[in-house]
């Protein structure tokens, strides 16, 4: 029986966050201090991972995408992608990370059976960079992606959230990067999610603004070619460039009729809608097949039509909350 919700959406796409933690502490995900993590036993482990997985595989699950917290601070990442990749069923197998260990990480993850990678990258100036992410090393994260390029990952997405007061600025040097690199750069809108509603909308940047700004220097936007694994992304392409230029905007056109995504967070819930607090607890049906299965459908008859991103701080007569989570805990 396929996966398909009270809104006739198949479902066939499993991000899975596998971990909590992460190596930065970009401004738009975790507050700077006072995260509370999961305790390793929380955590679930790869046998229970696996058996999600398995379950959702025989629904008709084919696409998986490994996200957190930073996936690659998992320990052994690499062996779970091999299980994972050995399901019958499981066709892809992408990763987000945020590239801080992928410079020694990149062939052994390619090598376990990541085809696909999400390299989130906010600004290409070490300054912005570490203003960003609070700890991240610019340089460091170019040499990952160079490594990433080289071990032959592909496409290579490259995702960048527009936060005002922040990078804004950067905007034509990242579309001019597309003329450089057979990369995909990714505008993606900030989202109101474990964010403080009012901050939010001070430093919310609509995407119309890169067309605004691409106009401005004088950058034609063709439209582009259908990417593999292309998601809610609309992609465009600086005439004669190698590289294409996506964008996602969740806040001010939401894309939720054609939503074909599950989450499984780090502590074992299914959620079916990223924005909402809904969830299903999976991890205590785990050596039960059957009930794994049925989760999966518990999952989807509570799922929404539609986000409400947009209207986010504002009371809602819906009587649907939105989710506690920061975006490290559901993984984007
Ligand atoms: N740590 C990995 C990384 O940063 O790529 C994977 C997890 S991160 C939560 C997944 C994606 O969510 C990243 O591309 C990140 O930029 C994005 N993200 C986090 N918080 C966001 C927010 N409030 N609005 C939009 N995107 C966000
Ligand atoms: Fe960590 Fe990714 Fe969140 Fe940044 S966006 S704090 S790298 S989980």
């Amino acid at each position: 029986m396929a996966l398909v919700d009270r809104f006739g959406r198949v479902h066939d796409y499993l991000r899975i966050s596998v971990t909590d933690r992460c190596n930065l502490r970009c401004v738009y995900c975790m507050p700077e201090t006072g995260m509370q993590f999961l305790d390793e036993s929380q955590l679930m482990t790869d046998d229970e991972i696996v058996q999600v997985v398995q379950a959702g595989a025989e629904l008709g699950i084919r696409k998986l995408r490994i996200t957190g917290g930073e996936p690659t601070v998992r320990r052994g990442l690499p062996k779970l992608v091999e299980r994972l990749s050995a399901i019958p069923g499981i066709e892809d197998i992408a990763l987000t990370t945020n590239g801080m260990t992928l410079r020694d990480q990149a062939q052994e993850l390619k090598d376990a059976g990541i085809s696909r990678l999400n390299l989130s990258l906010d600004s290409m100036k070490a300054e912005p960079f570490q203003a960003i992410t609070r700890f991240g090393e610019f340089a460091r994260v170019w040499e990952g992606l160079e490594e990433a390029v080289r071990v032959g990952f592909s496409p290579i997405k490259l995702n960048v959230v527009l936060v005002g007061g922040f990078n804004e600025g950067e905007i034509v040097d990242f579309l001019r990067l597309t003329e450089r690199y057979p990369i995909m750069v990714r505008f993606i809108e900030y989202m109101p999610i474990g964010q403080d509603a009012k901050a939010w909308r001070k430093r919310y940047v609509p995407l119309t603004d890169v067309f605004t700004q691409a106009e401005a220097a004088g950058i034609e936007l063709a439209p582009g070619t259908e990417v593999r694994g292309n998601g809610p992304a609309q992609y465009y392409r600086i005439p004669g460039a190698p590289g294409q230029v996506g964008f996602i905007h969740p806040v001010s056109d939401h894309f939720c009729a054609t939503c074909n995504r599950l989450r499984l967070t780090a502590d074992g819930r299914l959620k079916p809608c990223l924005y909402w607090a809904d969830e299903v607890a999976v991890r205590d049906c785990v050596g039960q097949p059957e009930q794994l299965r049925e989760m999966f459908f518990r999952a989807l008859a509570i799922k929404p039509e539609k986000h409400e991103m947009s209207l986010a701080g504002e009371v809602l007569d819906s009587g649907l909350v939105p989710t506690l989570r920061t975006m490290s805990q559901i993984g984007g």
